[in-house]
């Protein structure tokens, strides 16, 4: 394959792992629609590949760009982000160690960990990751991981990826950002000191909501043998038509990545001018209390806002309900705008647990629709 390196961000999506078919000369990564693949003489595989949970050449090609866009060594992509984050951790844990979690991980991450790792003996501590002295002191002997999100979901809290990695790796734990609400082009932890970037690529890398995968990047060459292990060994591949579908996403991905900042800022200033508007959490806004890290580590700000509205759940709840072009939905990073109400949708759960989001909060994934249209939508449905 083609060393794409040196290239910048777009040429990478656009070309990592994707040269023009040898055979064909198709110019776009075939969908390999095979479950096992033709030995000359047992044992003589052809290009590597024997079977299609071990490797698929659709799935590799995507490997190969996910691990270029993140300047990683290795990209394993799995069949959801919970299949990756399944995989990360019980390649880096055994019963007995101890895990440091955001106490606003995503959902689905702290369910994992707090329903069926916490069978397995694996203990974890949810901390406050913007505090760094709690996390400091959240470290036990036992402490193998530090996990870790940022920007958070739903109000968009910022942690120092840099001045964590430093915290972990004094600890002697691995260091692992999901980097799903950045995407790979507006932020790259491995740079930063991260030892496994992991994405739900169902969000801004495959970017349509037509797809769910996951995906993890590493330039450790032993953990990657281990997640390459377990890959295989527990089977929570994508198929190859799920690999196709994300790699084509990822072509459009800087493209993507403007436009959604580009129009959150506008949707964010709409916002902060509304008199029904209490509050706006974005972490380009000079007030937010990540900002400044935020500034530092991230390319753009990103596509995700959440607001309060002025008379409580009631009124959070109406404007959920008069959007036309944002959709009411769980789910982001696709090119349609999304609003939800962040209570009673993707953290009802929480209801009651410290973790409780406030009622009045309301979120939305800002698409790349003509940014006046989202304005003049979302103001609509305020007045
Ligand atoms: C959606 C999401 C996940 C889980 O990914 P799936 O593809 O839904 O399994 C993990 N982390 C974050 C931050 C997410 O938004």
């Amino acid at each position: 394959m083609t060393d794409t390196g040196h290239y910048g961000f777009a040429t990478r999506a656009i070309h990592a792992g994707q040269d023009p078919d040898p055979t064909t000369g198709s110019v776009i990564v075939p969908i390999h629609a095979t479950s096992t693949y033709a030995q000359d003489g047992v044992g003589g595989l052809r290009n590597g590949f024997e079977y299609s949970r071990t490797g698929n050449p659709t799935r590799a090609a995507l490997e190969e760009c996910l691990a270029a866009l993140e300047g990683g060594r290795h990209g394993r992509a799995f069949s959801s982000g919970m299949g990756a984050t399944d995989t990360a951790l019980r390649a880096m844990c055994r019963p007995g160690d101890h895990i440091i979690i955001p106490n606003d991980a995503y959902g689905g991450t702290f369910r994992l960990i707090d329903k069926v790792f916490s069978q397995w003996g694996i203990e974890h501590t949810p901390v406050a990751l913007s505090d760094v002295d709690a996390v400091r002191a959240a470290v036990r002997p036992n402490t193998k991981v530090i996990w870790i999100e940022t920007p958070t979901n739903p109000l968009l809290n910022v942690a120092d990826i840099a001045l964590l990695a430093q915290v972990a790796h004094s600890a002697g734990a691995r260091f692992v950002v999901d980097n799903t609400f950045a995407s790979p082009y507006i932020q790259n932890p491995l740079e930063l000191g991260a030892d496994v970037v992991l994405h739900s690529t169902t969000k801004y890398v495959g970017g349509h909501s037509d797809v769910v995968g996951g995906a993890l990047i590493t330039s450790d060459d032993e953990l990657d043998a281990q997640f390459g292990f377990l890959q295989n060994g527990a089977g929570a591949v994508p198929g190859p038509f799920d690999a196709w579908l994300t790699l084509r996403g990822i072509k459009t991905l800087e493209v993507r990545m403007e436009k959604h900042s580009d129009n959150a800022e506008k949707v964010t200033e709409a916002l902060l001018r509304h008199p029904k508007v209490s509050h706006v959490y974005y972490p380009g806004l000079p007030d937010h209390p990540g900002h400044e890290i935020a500034a530092k580590q991230m390319r753009r700000f990103g596509g995700m806002v959440s607001f309060l509205v002025k008379g409580g759940e009631e009124e959070a709840l109406r404007v959920c309900s008069r959007t036309k072009l944002f959709t009411l939905a769980e789910s982001l990073g696709g090119v349609e705008s999304l609003i939800e109400h962040p209570g009673r949708m993707t953290h009802a759960s929480t209801a009651g647990s410290l973790l409780q989001v406030p009622a009045d909060l309301v979120r939305v994934s800002v698409g790349i629709e003509s940014a006046d249209d989202l304005v003049a939508d979302l103001t609509a449905a305020l007045d």
